[in-house]
């Protein structure tokens, strides 16, 4: 079964052709990045422009790279939810368009549900995550702890109190001046650290809030960033930001860590010992915070290890490869969507539902 899939949630316009033996033959991702640069964020009338104007190429591409034509496309698929309501509809209203033009079934998806189950189609067979796995997803919009017992069941462990993993990353970037460079804020910011710096002043650890809690926070951290800042006498020093920078990257993923920890302990509380975390979005493409959390694993089960699994980097941030595949296994049961299916800009990701409109929750 072969699937052309369409994904614009948020700034990034995609689209790829993916089968059901898990081949992606194509994954073509056009970034806004210069556009945004000079608002300091994603901006949604600037981002709907850009989709409107991007995604029929985008389209063609996947379609050539894959070497295909419409007629050889068996299903559409498309992203339903959550995200930015007028980027999503640019996606959407093209798939809806090119399924019922050519009599084709169709899936929307939720981009959380994608993010998740991307290893799926990323990991080796003999390697795959079984479920109920763990997945911690960390992206722009999102700082999820779950328990994933199906392909559309997914149970809450946590969630952020305030702002998300990835805004935090990109906040702390702009504080220190870097720009968006080709690939974001955040792999900036993980660049930046890297930086070889003798004598690096000391600017102390940040710690990690709400210690025993289960709930992620991310604000107060790029606070405290800022109220360094603000109060330093002098300006910073490039030594003084790589510092301040590693100091962030450092509570950030303790942060994590101690989450995920906590998470396993009350699971296993519960005798519910998932045997893989998956962790996915755009800030698990993050080399330091992988390594990181491999080694709170370690720490944590040094005898029966838990298997860690994350998608190749760039398939971390967004592309529509996940959004075909998150589609496949609705498509291969029949379980198809209207051509009239609204959007959901808000979806929380409890509320899948499974088989023709039925909640498993
Ligand atoms: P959501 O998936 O929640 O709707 P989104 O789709 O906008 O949000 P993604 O594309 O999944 O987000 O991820 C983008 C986020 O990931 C940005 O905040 C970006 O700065 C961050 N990011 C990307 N690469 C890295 C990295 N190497 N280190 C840290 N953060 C990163
Ligand atoms: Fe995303």
């Amino acid at each position: 079964f072969t699937v052309l899939a369409l994904e614009s949630s948020a700034d990034d316009t995609c689209a790829a052709v993916v089968t059901s033996s898990r081949q992606i033959l194509s994954n073509i991702v056009v970034k806004q990045l210069r556009l945004h640069e000079v608002f300091g964020g994603i901006h949604p009338t600037v981002a709907i422009e850009a989709h409107q104007r991007n995604m029929p190429g985008a389209v063609r591409r996947a379609l050539d790279h894959a070497n295909l034509t419409m007629q050889d496309i068996d299903g559409v698929a498309f992203t339903r939810g959550p995200g930015i309501g007028g980027c999503l509809s640019v996606g959407s209203n093209a798939a809806k368009t090119l399924a019922a033009a050519l009599n084709k079934p169709l899936v929307g998806v939720h981009h959380m549900a994608t993010h998740a189950l991307t290893p799926l189609l990323t990991t080796p067979i003999d390697q795959l995550p079984e479920f109920p796995f763990l997945t911690l997803l960390i992206s722009g919009g999102h700082t999820l702890l779950l328990l994933a017992t199906s392909k559309t069941e997914f149970r809450m462990l946590a969630t952020t109190a305030d702002e998300s993993i990835g805004r935090s990353f990109d906040k702390v970037a702009r504080l220190l001046g870097l720009d968006w460079g080709t690939k974001g804020l955040g792999a900036t910011l993980e660049e930046f650290c890297r930086k070889d710096i003798a004598d690096l002043p000391d600017v102390g650890p940040f710690s990690v809030p709400m210690p025993g809690k289960l709930a992620f926070s991310y604000s107060c951290l790029h606070s405290s960033i800022e109220r360094y800042i603000a109060s330093a006498k002098t300006p910073l020093t490039e030594s003084h930001k790589v510092a301040l920078a590693r100091a962030f990257q450092d509570a950030a993923a303790r942060q994590l860590c101690a989450k995920l920890v906590l998470g396993l302990k009350q699971l296993s509380m519960k005798d519910i010992k998932p045997k893989h975390v998956v962790v996915s979005g755009g800030v698990a493409s993050n080399s330091f915070l992988r390594a990181r959390l491999r080694e709170a694993l370690d720490e944590y089960s040094p005898d029966e290890k838990v298997g860690l699994v994350f998608p190749p980097p760039e398939l971390c941030t967004d592309n529509a490869a996940m959004i075909g595949w998150a589609s496949m296994h609705r498509f291969l049961m029949g379980d198809y969507d209207d051509y009239t299916i609204d959007l959901r800009a808000k979806w929380d990701i409890r509320e899948i539902p499974n088989l023709k409109g039925c909640l498993q929750n």
